[in-house]
Order: C-alpha cells, then structure tokens, then sequence
C-alpha cells in the first residue's frame, strides 16, 4: 500500500469539507499566510494541528481514537555508553521507521517524548478501522526495525549492544486540543492514552502488546496471540493484554 501525496489536507477535508491545498501551486497564498504541511503527517496542514480545535470554536474536542507508543528499549544505558552521534543516528532511524510507518496508515505522529513515539490514529483523518490500522503500523516499525541490519550499536567499551522497539495499543475515546495558557501544546488526554503507554511499557523488545479492545478488532489476524495479565504502574486492577504473534 502506498499512501500518495495529496494536494489537499485529508483531515481538513474529512472533518470539515474544507479543501485547504498543502502542494501545488494553489498552496502558496496559503503558505505565506502561515498555513503549512503538518510535521505530524505530510498529507494534513497546519490547521489539523493548533487551528482545529479554534474551528470547532472548542478547547478540546473528545474523538474516537486509537493510540500507538512505541519505544527505544535500552536506549537509556546505551546513551551513557556510547558516543553522542552513534546515539543520534539511532534516534533519528527510530523515528523515521515509525513516522514512516504510521504515516502509511494514515495516523499522526503526535509527539517524539526522548526514545519514545506517541501516535494518534482516526484523527483528523477519519478510519472506520483505525484499530486495524494502528495495529498494522506496529507490525510495520517492528519488521522495519528487524530488517536493519545497524540495529547493534558499538558501545565506548568496543562492545555491540542491541537495541529493540516496545509496542503497545490501545483503543477507545479521548480528549484532543490544547493543553497548558502559557504554553500551549497540541496534544491528545484521558485514560485511554495513559493505558496505551502503560501496556506499551509492558511490552518487551520487538513485541506488540495490545488491549482487549484493541484484540477483539484484530483476533481474525492474530489468532496465536498469547494472553496475559499485567500489573500496571497506576492501575490498580491487573489488565489483560495480548501479545501479538
Ligand atoms: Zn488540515
């Protein structure tokens, strides 16, 4: 599946039938108006970002979404052990296979928190599978991740030292907009985002685990999946998660 560049903001379109150009010649009175190409996702502009919520003349607005982190495991120590450029080189791949991946699937890349990856699926571009297709983006950053063959990193010691994606998956409603007065971040909040990145921490290097939210809409694509049962950091009950195979 390749994801075209399209002339116009998809999330614009989808959420608000407005056909904002982001390429092409139309872009350009746009551009100077300081209307631009999204860092989060290619094919969506700026207004998807901060502006969205101004047009919905709300502060936040509550979505149905499906939230992906992903992260660098190991890359704590690794960072005190090895030299600065080899750390960033690493960092910068990390980030490139997953915004490569969860942009092919049309989800957005919300933030870069250090080693660790925050994507947003459903939002501003409309999926009815969304949960499907975060899943999808995962399975892609993990096989991405194993293909490159400068996964092992020399450390300051002379010794290689592996370092492996953690994934976790959850689904369900949320609250998007800005958040902070002085400093305003556009960002997405509520449990179900603190449950995606706890279940992510669950997760050990090169496995996705997911919710049973998550599992139910992907069951006929993971029949092996393993269930178990997680002590969470902040959660009280033990939630059950499915590592997908
Ligand atoms: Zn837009």
């Amino acid at each position: 599946m390749s994801n075209s560049k399209t002339i116009f903001c998809k999330g614009c379109w989808q959420q608000m039938r407005m056909p904002i150009p982001i390429r092409g010649p139309l872009s350009i009175p746009l551009r100077l108006a300081g209307i631009k190409r999204s860092q989060m996702n290619p094919n969506l502009c700026t207004i998807c970002e901060t502006n969205f919520t101004k047009v919905k003349k709300k502060k936040q607005v509550v979505i149905s979404a499906t939230i992906l982190f992903a992260d660098l495991r190991g890359y704590t120590s690794l960072s005190e052990r090895t030299e600065r450029s080899e750390v960033l080189k690493l960092l910068q791949n990390f980030y490139d296979e997953c915004a490569s991946a969860i942009w092919e699937r049309d989800g957005i890349v919300n933030k870069f928190i250090g080693d660790a990856v925050l994507a947003i699926f459903n939002f501003p571009i409309l999926q009815e599978d969304h949960v499907r297709q975060a899943v999808l983006a995962g399975l892609e950053i993990q096989k991405k991740w194993m293909e490159r063959k400068n996964q092992a990193v020399t450390t300051t010691e002379g010794r290689d030292f592996s370092v492996g994606i953690g994934v976790g998956i959850h689904t369900g409603h949320a609250s998007i907009g800005e958040v902070g007065t002085a400093y305003k971040d556009f960002t997405i909040i509520g449990p179900v985002v603190n449950l995606a990145s706890r279940i992510q921490s669950a997760a050990g290097l090169g496995e996705i685990v997911v919710t049973e939210a998550v599992y139910r809409q992907v069951e006929d694509l993971f029949p092996q999946a393993e269930l178990r049962t997680y002590q969470l950091k902040g959660i009280e009950e033990p939630v059950n998660g499915y590592l997908l195979r």
